[in-house]
């Protein structure tokens, strides 16, 4: 199944590489406010998705799917949503799933999470022990949701009949280029995307990563140990010096020296924010030169700096194609 949504097009109307991008429930009612204002402009770009965290713990479920309403009813963009199933017995997961299946989300990225410190005996894992395992589940649940589908009768009203039994749009899971903080060798990532594959995940998004090598390196290991579905390039340009040394410590993945300096010893911030950008503009035209599917942009809830980046790819999307496009819907 494809990454992404259908026929992109950049600034002069050419194909473009399909991008997407994440954002993270709000915390407050202002914050809520900006993040709308945030997704009607990152919807101008005509992403394939965008996909919506999850609180450890479940801790954000209710403004999650607050953010995900919003888009199914105030955009054309397919919203995605991330899902933990750690300390969640079968029972839990199952009603979390059918409650997002239900509010009318057909795409998902399927994650373990992470265990809270201080756990108990059992290490807080709960019922399933793997995003492999909550793939499984999100199938289950759609196929006993609806286990066949119906499709009405052109020119017969009431009339309908019966067709293939609908399944989710996209069941992406989470991949680690420079290996997870907690994995033992670089072949057990790879196997943990390739269990996850059968287990029926359609796409990968990665980690963070800096160097382009990293990602080509590691989906050629991946292509070589069987796994298939597109494997989508995560990239966030990072626009201050705390800001990166933060995404060092929470993904144990190293900061590269070159930008730390320059964030660093810059005093202007819209100077560092065109660092960060021009930076990850770069990463993300290495990837696409090595064969990358498209692009997921982490946002930090910021339109400017993603949009940037697409502006420095010359793959931004135009006004006048933006305007044509809404009148057209
Ligand atoms: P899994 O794929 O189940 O496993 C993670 C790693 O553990 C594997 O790569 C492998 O090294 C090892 N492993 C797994 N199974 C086995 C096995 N059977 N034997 C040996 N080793 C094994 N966290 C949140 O709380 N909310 C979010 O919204 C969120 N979004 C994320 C989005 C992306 C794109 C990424 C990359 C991560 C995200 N995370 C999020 C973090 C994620 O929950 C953590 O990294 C977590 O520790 C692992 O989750 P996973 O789905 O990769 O787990």
């Amino acid at each position: 199944m494809a990454a992404t949504g259908s026929d992109p097009r950049d600034v002069l109307g050419r194909p473009r590489p399909p991008v997407s991008f994440e954002l993270f429930p709000p915390r407050s009612d202002a914050a809520a406010l900006a993040l709308g204002r945030t997704i009607d402009r990152l919807a101008e770009a005509d992403p394939a998705f965008i996909s919506v965290t999850f609180g450890a713990g479940g801790s954000s479920r209710d403004r999650s799917l607050t953010v995900l309403r919003y888009m199914l009813e105030h955009t054309a963009v397919d919203p995605m949503a991330h899902l933990t199933c750690v300390g969640s017995s079968h029972q839990e997961a199952n009603r979390l799933v059918r409650e997002f299946l239900d509010a009318g989300v057909t795409s998902f990225l399927a994650l373990r999470g992470d265990p809270p410190t201080g756990a108990g005996p059992d290490g807080g894992i709960g019922d399933l022990g793997s995003a492999a395992e909550l793939v499984q589940l999100i199938h289950r649940v759609q196929e006993e949701r609806e286990p066949f589908g119906q499709i009405g009768v052109p020119g017969v009203p009431g009339a309908s009949r019966i067709r293939e039994r609908p399944r989710p749009e996209r069941v992406a899971v989470a991949a680690f280029p420079t290996g997870h903080p907690r994995s033992r060798t670089a072949n057990q990532d790879v196997d943990a995307l390739l269990a996850k594959e059968i287990a029926g995940a359609t796409l990968a998004i990665t980690q963070l990563f800096w160097h382009a090598d990293d990602y080509l390196g590691y989906v050629e290991r991946a292509r070589s140990a069987g796994v298939t579905i597109p494997i989508l390039p995560g990239i966030m340009p990072v626009t201050t010096s705390a800001r990166l040394a933060r995404l060092a410590e929470l993904t144990g993945v190293e900061a590269p020296a070159e930008l730390a300096i320059d964030l660093e010893i810059e005093p202007d911030p819209e100077a560092q924010a065109e660092f960060g950008v021009a930076f990850a503009a770069n990463l993300a035209a290495g990837v696409l030169a090595g064969g990358a599917p498209g692009l997921h942009l982490y946002t930090f809830n910021r339109h400017e700096a993603v949009l940037g980046v697409l502006a420095r790819l010359g793959i931004g999307v135009s006004t006048q194609l933006v305007n044509e496009r809404n009148t057209a819907r």
